[in-house]
């Protein structure tokens, strides 16, 4: 089945792995699982990643070599891995498909082939569990190192195991890194129970915004650069604000607006009762899962968040 991947990586020698901005749990740990795989085989591998690791993902075991430039040429193979689109992976993408033979390896519905080969399966939990049966078709022994990467991965991608994606392979691949050795009560704690207590200042700003729409059908939050700089934090304090805001009772679509500058905001949104946020997400020219999905809309907060509101009839 992975046949071809196991070509290429045969014939490969230098090998570069990417993945996409704002890197989450799966971006990093499938990139760093991969790379650690490839790096024990002896190939010589590395990792674009255009952003600093964030902070709840820096316990995470590190494959040796990570690039923050994005390199122009000299790879034999170039695996992109939970990217649904190049543009994801961060400016100067199109070098990557000068640098060597293009393999991505996703599990986004929106997934737009881009890759030279293209291993996509919008059933799995997360990218990591396709790689797990990568590696296994490999023969890539998944050590430690590995299997905290994986667990990582699929535990932040399923949600802590409460989305629809989380499925019996998902548990069973998670069973095996658990025999191996991965702590769960450790991991949580890394990645759920160890936030800077800034993260809460910039939470009350944010929850100071909740707006709720369409009979209380869809609840929108903002964050600006104001509240960043008031609080001395940064995007990545603001990973799971949407899951959170979700929570309530009744809410069908949560959506948070994130300010990035030069007049426009990132928003992610998430969904309950099988309302799909990527179809809306699409319209924007952004993408991802039924349930998950983001894009960049231009205006300033009121407009973006009419734009959003009005793309939805709950
Ligand atoms: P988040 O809201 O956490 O940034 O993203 C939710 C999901 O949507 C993730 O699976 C992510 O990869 C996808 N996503 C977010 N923003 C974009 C975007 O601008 N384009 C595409 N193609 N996918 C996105
Ligand atoms: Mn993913």
């Amino acid at each position: 089945m992975f046949q071809k991947v196991r070509e290429a990586v045969d014939r490969g020698r230098r090998i570069l792995v990417a993945t996409h901005v704002d890197p989450d749990g799966d971006a990093l740990g499938s990139a760093f699982a991969l790379a650690l795989a490839l790096a024990g085989k002896g190939k010589e591998v590395a990792v674009y990643l255009k952003e600093t690791i964030p902070y709840r993902y820096a316990f995470l075991p590190r494959p040796p070599v990570i690039l923050d430039k994005l390199p122009q040429e000299g790879y034999d193979v170039v695996i992109v891995v939970d990217c649904g689109d190049l543009q994801r992976v961060g400016e100067g993408f199109e070098a990557l498909k000068r640098a060597g033979y293009l393999i991505n390896i996703d599990h986004h519905e929106t997934n737009e082939a881009f890759g030279n080969l293209n291993i996509v399966d919008e059933r799995a939990s997360s990218t990591a569990e396709i790689l797990y049966l990568i590696l296994k078709a490999l023969g890539l022994p998944i050590d430690l190192p590995i299997a905290k990467n994986l667990y990582t991965a699929i535990l932040t991608d399923t949600g802590s195991f409460r989305y629809q994606s989380t499925t019996k392979m998902a548990f069973s691949i998670c069973e095996e890194m658990v025999a191996s050795g991965v702590q769960p009560a450790d991991i949580a704690e890394e990645v759920y129970e160890s936030h800077p207590k800034e993260r809460f200042f910039l939470l009350c700003l944010v929850l100071g915004t909740l707006e709720m729409f369409q009979e209380d059908r869809i609840a929108v939050a903002r964050v600006t650069q104001d509240m960043f700089s008031r609080t001395g934090t940064n995007r990545e304090y603001t990973e799971g604000f949407v899951e959170y805001i979700r929570e309530i009772r009744g809410v069908q679509v949560a959506c948070l607006l994130r300010e990035i500058g030069n007049g426009r905001f990132k928003v992610s949104m998430r969904s309950k009762n099988g309302v799909d946020v990527a179809a809306v997400a699409r319209a924007f020219g952004g993408g991802g899962h039924e349930r998950a999905a983001g894009c960049t809309v231009a205006g300033d907060a009121h407009a973006v968040r009419d734009k959003i509101v009005g793309a939805f009839s709950l």
